[in-house]
């Protein structure tokens, strides 16, 4: 769901979980501990350097640093939800990422999201919501994604420099 643009990429850098079913951590306490693991860079930096460079390469429009707002879905969100995700700051609104891009982090792995920008929200578009125009915005903008991975790949080299390999430090584990 798109709060503002429709069939696009997004390049995500910050979010916000609305979603509560889901597991959240790896750290829930007992012999494992907990693990407060830092989010202020939420998603990897060197990551999203170079999903910018492949796409720049490719001469695809990314918007780079959107704010995410995850709901828990499947249902689509209300105007009114909208309005006050929009008011929080969000760019936009989906139902996937979270908690993937915090477990990640909690294994030290490096994780970037691109978002693909199906569909205007409740209360933007002109229309009523339906899963086929998702479907329709997916396959139109999944071979574009395909090319950028792609391109990513080519890209990445081990060496990068980020700091998500460090981030459970604190807890020695994986
Ligand atoms: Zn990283």
């Amino acid at each position: 769901m798109c709060l503002r643009i429709s069939r696009q990429l997004s390049l995500i850098g910050l979010t916000r979980r609305e979603s509560k079913g889901r597991p959240q951590t790896f750290y829930e306490g007992g012999k494992r501990g907990v693990l407060h693991v830092d989010r202020t860079e939420p998603y990897c930096s060197a990551g999203r350097q170079v999903i910018m460079d492949a796409s720049e390469q490719l001469g695809f429009a990314v918007k780079n640093g959107a704010c995410y707002v995850c709901t828990e879905g499947p249902r689509f969100e209300t105007p009114a939800e909208i309005r006050m995700f929009q008011r929080l700051g969000a760019d936009l609104v989906g139902m996937t990422s979270i908690p993937e891009v915090v477990l990640a982090r909690e294994l030290g792995m490096c994780y970037a999201s691109i978002g693909m920008v199906t569909n205007e929200a409740a209360g933007i578009a002109a229309h009523p919501l339906t899963h086929a125009e998702v479907m329709e915005s997916m396959k139109e903008l999944g071979v574009k994604v395909a090319q950028l991975i792609q391109a990513t790949f080519e890209l990445w080299t081990p060496s990068q420099n980020c700091l998500c390999a460090s981030a459970n430090r604190e807890v020695g584990k994986f």
